[in-house]
């Protein structure tokens, strides 16, 4: 018997001509796919395709990354610098010495005028690291402000706060090989399947070879929530209160392992005291999740003889989202799962290279890790750039969600912004927008000319984008990852880290640093500077070459590896190999190598539902776009796929409202209005809208963004709205608007 359709049509492979591919990394999340990009005879880029011997996607893409070669030609790059002198005057066009002479003179100004720190520098985890060591030089070393962080803090702030309190030092300490091991996966706040689809494919081959329990714990029933095995509902953001449940069962019924907490933590006295108070029945009542479900998850992961978390942001974009990436942690250890094969806590992380600014850019520090409040560490780098050590702060200044609100009150006169948006990605839009107009001197830097946040800049610096550079990645698994320049920049964009080398030299400290001229000497910087035996950041074995020809090396990877490697291995066709995983000998980075376990008792603190404002305002990501869709917005099937912002509601809710499917909503929060489409669904329960966040004037105009108080990482997730009916005509009007690019 003959079965499906007989006359289907035959699918025709457009054959692009492509005469020559070649060798990058996506520019998108931070998976860290390896891609080669095909151009035809002219030079142009026009197929994209997976490398197959990569390990991290072993051919595949998602559809961000299959279409990638079309952004080089978006719509709204920027071809020239240009300048005025105030917002909304026209724009004047001036070559790149006029515009970095004028920046330079700006900054000086503004410095001289209100003090070092009242110009303040907001970069992304968009560019190259090599990117990132140069601009960290140049704002730490030349420009000398403190008020220097990326938008990171956005997006990982929470997992890099959580991991230093509980190992001493940032790093994710697993892998994606990590799923082939585990016996049961938890994954908390994290919409995998979207978010990182190339991840979720890992994890779905690992599961398709060999079950294991998959947990997944969100408010929404998600296309990840629909794929687990148990599925944990949980109230926003009380994931705190449901990790000490957890505790508490593993401890009350002996289920930890204790030879492993004696050895290598500190602080399970204080714990067991904590999670004393958090009896399933009290927690249930907190977190929503039913006492019987918790104490099965609880034994599940506990008896398991390798259990792993992973996260995103979730658990990060919380009032409590450091205390999570702790209770996380403390969870693992009390179980023993850190540093094994398919144990570990392993934060997904969100953009290409958030890893590498975390790393090199000195945002948060100094180099490699290194701290402002170290004097050994500001000596060590004070040195290695040849400048005077007290010229850097002793500790850390404000990071991106304090230095907006410092604008308002006038500590901060200027501002540059490095490939970053937050007109669209800042909670409280209305509030940002009058924010920026205070600036006297704004500058951005962008390889789009239209992102929104332009509107309110003095100079405009057109960059080169992604694989018209050369340049480093690190993915979720610390993996370090080459782009290779694939196409030249586009007009007279430039590469950023031209951008920092120019503008250095018109700075007194400019003329005593030597600057590499190439990324790969700013490589070679970064190699000296990670070298140690006790440093998990060991970059020292790796040079771009050898980067491209392993697919990526993960970290810690030392010249002593790559020796012994050399020697041993066919180096030719497999490349070389970093430790998978770190702390696998249970000694962690703080004073006496023991991991701090830390009591996390909950407080609720954030905006809730009310009679005036009954429903939870959540948000999150579709696979089609990345962040403000600066990008993806402009991408045929990307934006045509989604086009528009949507609400999702619940159909019950929805019906005592009076709602329709496809209709036109108006939504108030405390902050502001937004108009939305309705999209019925069970995805969210009945006091819960969701949208997402990708787009421009749309749910940051209603989000509070409480910011948690150790990573100062805003609580996007969490506030409350009302829903009102609205004008269709309008507001499909308005749509209409959003969408035109
Ligand atoms: Fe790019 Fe991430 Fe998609 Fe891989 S999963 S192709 S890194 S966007």
């Amino acid at each position: 018997m003959l079965f499906g359709r007989q006359d289907r049509k035959k699918i025709k492979i457009l054959d692009k001509k492509v005469q020559e591919w070649k060798y990058t990394t996506c520019g998108y999340c931070s998976t860290g796919c390896s891609i080669e990009v095909g151009l035809d005879a002219a030079g142009k880029a026009v197929a994209t395709r997976g490398v197959a011997t990569a390990d991290v996607n072993r051919g595949k893409l998602c559809i961000k990354g299959i279409f990638e070669h079309e952004l080089f030609e978006a719509a709204g790059r920027g071809t020239t610098p240009i300048v005025r002198n105030k917002p909304w005057d026209a724009w004047q066009p001036a070559s790149w010495d006029s515009a970095l002479d004028k920046m330079a003179s700006e900054i000086k100004r503004i410095q001289g005028q209100y003090g070092r720190d009242a110009f303040a520098v907001i970069s992304t985890g968009q560019i190259m690291t090599e990117e990132f060591y140069t601009l960290g030089k140049l704002v730490r070393g030349c420009i000398g402000t403190n008020n220097y962080d990326g938008n990171t803090t956005l997006c990982m702030a929470s997992a890099v706060s959580g991991y230093k309190r509980s190992f001493g030092s940032d790093g994710p300490p697993g892998c994606y090989e990590d799923f082939e091991h585990t016996e049961c996966l938890m994954a908390w706040g994290s919409n995998l399947p979207e978010q990182h689809p190339i991840i979720y494919w890992r994890l779905k081959e690992a599961l398709e070879k060999r079950k294991f329990p998959l947990i997944v714990v969100d408010p929404r029933v998600t296309m990840f929530a629909q794929f687990a095995d148990i599925h944990l509902p949980i109230t926003p953001g009380t994931d705190v209160v449901l990790q000490n449940a957890l505790m508490h069962v593993i401890l009350a019924e002996g289920l930890e392992d204790r030879d492993y907490i004696n050895a290598h933590t500190n602080g399970i006295e204080a714990l067991e005291n904590c999670v004393k108070d958090y009896d399933p029945t009290t927690a249930a009542r907190i977190c929503g999740i039913d006492e019987d479900t918790i104490r099965n998850v609880a034994r599940l992961y506990a008896k398991a003889g390798a259990a792993m978390s992973i996260w995103t942001m979730g658990i990060n974009q919380s009032t409590h989202g450091s205390d999570g990436v702790v209770g996380i942690n403390n969870l693992n250890l009390i179980t023993g799962n850190i540093g094994k094969p398919g144990g570990t806590s392993l934060s997904i992380t969100g953009q290409c290279n958030a890893m590498g600014t975390r790393e090199w850019s000195s945002c948060s520090g100094l180099p490699g890790y290194r701290a402002l409040e170290k004097e050994k560490d500001r000596k060590e780098i004070a040195e290695f750039w040849g400048i005077d050590e007290s010229f850097f702060p002793q500790k850390r200044g404000m990071c991106m969600t304090d230095i907006l609100p410092a604008i308002e009150t006038g500590q901060v006169k200027g501002l540059w912004l490095v490939a970053t948006n937050p007109m669209t990605s800042m909670p409280n839009t209305p509030r940002i927008r009058k924010t920026l107009e205070k600036l006297e001197f704004l500058v951005v830097q962008d390889a789009y000319q239209d992102v929104e946040t332009n509107q309110y800049s003095h100079m405009y610096l057109p960059a080169a984008v992604w694989a018209e550079k050369t340049g480093c990645f690190t993915n979720t698994e610390r993996r370090v990852n080459l782009i290779r320049p694939v196409v030249p920049p586009h007009a007279e964009s430039k590469p950023d880290f031209w951008i920092f080398t120019e503008l250095a030299k018109r700075f007194e400290n400019g003329q005593k640093i030597k600057f590499p001229e190439t990324p790969e000497g700013a490589f070679n910087e970064m190699k000296q500077l990670s070298k140690g035996d006790s440093r998990t950041l060991d970059i020292s074995g790796m040079n771009h070459d050898l980067i491209e020809q392993s697919r990526g090396i993960q970290w810690p990877f030392r010249e002593k590896q790559r020796e012994e490697q050399l020697a041993t291995q066919k180096v030719d066709s497999e490349g070389v190999k970093g430790d998978q995983r770190l702390y696998t000998d249970g000694r962690f980075q703080t004073a006496d190598g023991k991991a701090n376990l830390i009591a996390l008792p909950f407080i609720d603190n954030n905006e809730r539902p009310c009679e005036d404002y009954p429903f939870w305002l959540n948000s999150g990501r579709v696979v089609e776009h990345f962040h403000t869709r600066t990008r993806t917005g402009k991408l045929g099937n990307c934006n045509k796929f989604s086009p528009t912002p949507y609400m999702e509601m619940n159909p019950d809710a929805a019906a005592e409202l009076g709602i329709k499917h496809q209709t036109y909503v108006r939504l108030v929060s405390r902050r502001g209005d937004a108009v939305v489409m309705v999209q019925l669904t069970q995805r969210v329960p009945r006091n819960m809208v969701f949208i997402p966040f990708h787009f421009h004037d749309c749910v940051n105009r209603l989000s509070l963004g409480l910011l948690d108080p150790h990573s100062r990482q805003p609580a996007y997730k969490q506030c409350s709205v009302r829903i009102e009916h609205t004008d269709q005509k309008q507001a499909a009007k308005l749509n209409a608007q959003r969408r035109a690019f």
